[in-house]
């Protein structure tokens, strides 16, 4: 019997296991998915928001300043990236000007300090390819970009070091209620018992809820933001996050550069029948485009090395859905994480096992918590000096796998055999990036492929890409006899 099933490895479920391992609970996350974090956590543009435009006095503005100050603890315990790059909001006129000001009002009844505007001369110095049609700017400072997988990795691992248990490829088929307890049933075929559950399911959050509860709470509807990514050598392109002054339907089309030097050009915003569908459009890509450009000058277009889409899990309800359930004890909802959730999810982790739960004066504190996870150093980042100390140690950092990122054999190694490891491309491309660069794969896929293979002692006909319907390989085309 466990105290806790929290059904969900996104962001929101795995920054939750790792606060309640600060207590001595039981607990188990249940991900569908054949990895942590393959889901909204996937598809972002992994910026730390400041909160400066959430509605004041809502949750959503309220867990996101206090959720950005978050992130420097988890920088220092979990090794986490981050880039402390700033942001600015531009204005191209009088009438946006007056926005800003506006915006600046938000912003200090969110309770954010630090935040000025700049004059387009001052600006451009240290943004130096900020559009000539802008007048000002609202300058963040406290706006950081990370890379959202590694730190639900970093999460979920630190939740396992401290007794937390993981299941992948545990999709969630029933809930039911029985006086004083749960009991969740799993791939239709294994029921799991427990005294609470904690529905962070992502775009399927209302499914799961509608699993129980007799009437929804909250409804999510689906909308999806779609990208362009420009290669990492373009890295010098942008200082900031760069963001049009927001709208009913959002932050708008952003400029963004990301941890390892790439820049997203995107997102749209656009409302989806299918909430799983997270194709890409010839027009929303044309609308990305079109909207970036205000943003700045001469876009590198030409270094664009893929585009993606994800869906935001907006709901019918006007703020973020974090609520015990009306109805049955120890069940908790959280709806609606779209934006900002990944800048709210410490926040959000807190407030619920601080606030809602009530840990501190329920449970025991876990005095063998550890908050500390560290991840290897990302070789090609190493001085000669060191890299030759470490080369003597373990000769396959001599081999290059991926050429575009500089992935070696040993990272390659580290992350299939890791404490979270992966035997599939794409949990592989999560962990090291090989994959991520210009050729995307096509260079190193198939060495990846041996890799897993040798190290998990598979046949390649049972490596997947991703989950375990994606099998790499149909059959043998010449047996060797
Ligand atoms: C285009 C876009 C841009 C964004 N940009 C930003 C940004 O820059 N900054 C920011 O702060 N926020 C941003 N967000 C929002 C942020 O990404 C989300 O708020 C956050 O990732 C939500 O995390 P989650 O854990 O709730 O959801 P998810 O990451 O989707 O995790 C939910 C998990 O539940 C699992 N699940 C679902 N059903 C079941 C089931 N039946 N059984 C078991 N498991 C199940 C899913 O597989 C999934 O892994 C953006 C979102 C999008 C889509």
């Amino acid at each position: 019997m466990y105290d806790y099933v929290i059904i969900g490895a996104g962001i929101i479920g795995t920054m939750i296991a790792r606060e309640l391992s600060r207590y001595y609970v039981k607990a188990i996350v249940l991900e569908k998915e054949n990895d942590v974090a393959n889901v909204q956590t996937l598809a972002n543009s992994a910026i730390i928001h400041s909160g400066h435009n959430p509605t004041p006095g809502t949750l959503r503005a309220k867990l996101n300043v206090l959720g950005n100050g978050l992130y420097n603890d988890l920088e220092r315990e979990l090794d986490i990236p981050l880039l402390r790059c700033g942001a600015f909001v531009v204005a191209h006129n009088e009438a946006e000007e007056k926005q800003l000001d506006e915006l600046c009002e938000t912003a200090k009844a969110n309770g954010m300090l630090d935040f000025v505007i700049l004059d387009y001369s001052e600006a451009v110095k240290t943004e130096p390819n900020l559009s000539k049609t802008v007048t000002k700017v609202l300058s963040l400072p406290t706006t950081k970009v990370t890379y959202p997988w590694e730190v639900a990795f970093a999460c979920m691992e630190n939740a396992i070091k401290n007794g937390v248990k993981f299941r992948k490829n545990a999709l969630v088929t029933k809930i039911s209620y029985l006086k004083d307890r749960y009991i969740v049933e799993v791939n239709e075929n294994e029921n799991i018992e427990t005294i609470n559950v904690i529905n962070a399911a992502g775009v399927d959050s209302d499914d799961i809820a509608a699993l129980i509860e007799q009437e929804k709470p909250f409804t999510i509807k689906g909308r999806k933001g779609e990208y362009f990514v420009l290669d990492r050598r373009v890295k010098d392109f942008l200082n900031h996050v760069l963001y049009p002054l927001p709208t009913a339907s959002g932050k708008g089309v952003l400029l963004t550069p990301q941890y390892h030097g790439n820049i997203l050009v995107g997102p749209n915003s656009q409302y989806v029948e299918d909430k799983h569908k997270t194709d890409v459009s010839f027009d929303g890509l044309d609308y990305v485009r079109e909207h970036a450009n205000s943003l700045a000058d001469n876009i590198p277009y030409n270094k664009i090395i893929r585009s993606f889409a994800g869906i935001r899990a907006s709901s019918d309800y006007d703020d973020f859905y974090i609520k015990e359930s009306a109805r049955y004890k120890g069940l908790y909802h959280l709806g609606g994480i779209d934006s900002p959730g990944l800048s709210a999810a410490p926040a959000i982790a807190k407030y619920l096992v601080e606030e809602l739960i009530d840990a501190p004066n329920k449970y025991e504190k876990n005095d063998n918590f550890n908050p500390y996870r560290h991840k290897n150093p990302e070789f090609h980042t190493l001085t000669m000096e060191k890299r030759m100390e470490m080369l003597k140690h373990n000769p396959t950092y001599g081999n290059i796998v991926c050429k575009c990122e500089l992935i070696t054999e040993k990272e390659i190694v580290d992350a299939i055999n890791g404490p979270l490891g992966s035997d599939t491309i794409k949990g592989i491309k999560k962990r090291t990036r090989a994959g991520a660069g210009l050729c995307q794969g096509g260079y190193c896929e198939e060495k990846i492929m041996k890799l897993i293979a040798r190290e998990k002692h598979l046949s390649p006909l049972e490596i997947s890409y991703d989950s375990l319907e994606s099998k790499l390989f149909v059959s043998e085309t010449k047996v060797r006899k």
